[in-house]
């Protein structure tokens, strides 16, 4: 939930609004879809979501917590067990192999579930060895959303989770999300440009110029297979 949260970035002597007392809230378990034009806020509002900056003013709660308020300490704490994060360019580590670059995170959490298992759930069994620049791009985001969800977060945030692959590369990796998602319980919040992937979502947030246009939920939403990309 946010509660009527802002976030300005300052830069030299000029301060910029990227989210401007924007308010609403998310039900567990769902897939949201955060649609708007570039620089509308999209990253930012998931980043604070993730904790991985702070709102500038506002309160935002995830259960019972108000992030607004934990220390340093805290906020990692929450970022590191809570939040899994799909990128729109993978963000793998190079110098690691696929089952390397999913156990580096599996060991860093507590109830994270097996790094193998997780790879081959997403059907890269066959690829433990490979190195990222050594996979295709539907493979290396099949691996990072393996990645993201092996540590068994809450929420899964992804950006852009398909803006780099062809449409039926994006199919098949939206069609994964919200299998696993589904599979493993999570909230999922997908940034992107596609308004096609809108259709598959439960809401769907409209961002302009750092506020909410609006925002409308899906009663029933589209399975990945019956959308018109
Ligand atoms: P895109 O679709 O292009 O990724 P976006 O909707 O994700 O855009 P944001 O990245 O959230 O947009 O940026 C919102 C506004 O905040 C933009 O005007 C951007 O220039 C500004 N901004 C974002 N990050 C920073 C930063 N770290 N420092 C300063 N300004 C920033
Ligand atoms: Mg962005």
């Amino acid at each position: 939930t946010f509660e009527n949260v802002s976030k300005t970035y300052n830069v030299g002597d000029s301060e910029v609004t990227a989210l401007d007392h924007v308010s609403f809230s998310i039900e567990d378990e769902s897939v949201t879809v955060i649609l708007g034009p570039s620089g509308s806020g999209k990253s930012t509002m998931l980043n604070l979501i993730g904790g991985m900056d702070r709102a500038s003013s506002g309160c935002i709660r995830v259960s019972d917590t108000d992030i607004s308020k934990l220390n340093e300490f805290e906020l990692t704490e929450y970022r590191r067990k809570k939040i899994g994060f799909v990128f729109q360019f993978y963000n793998l580590i190079p110098s690691l192999n696929a089952l390397e670059n999913v156990s580096i995170v599996a060991k860093m959490t507590p109830h994270s579930f097996d790094a193998k298992e997780m790879i081959r759930s997403v059907g890269l069994e066959d690829r433990c060895q490979h190195f990222p620049d050594e996979l295709s791009g539907g493979e290396m985001q099949r691996l990072s959303i393996a990645r993201a969800i092996c540590k068994n977060p809450d929420i899964l945030l992804c950006d852009e989770p398909t803006g780099a692959l062809d449409s039926a590369t994006g199919r098949s990796v939206l069609q994964l999300l919200t299998d696993m998602a589904r599979k493993y319980n999570k909230t999922v919040i997908i940034v992107t440009h596609n308004a096609s992937i809108a259709l598959c979502a439960n809401e769907v947030i409209h961002l302009k110029d750092g506020r909410i246009e609006f925002s409308e939920k899906n009663e029933k939403p589209l399975k990945v297979d019956e959308v018109n990309w």
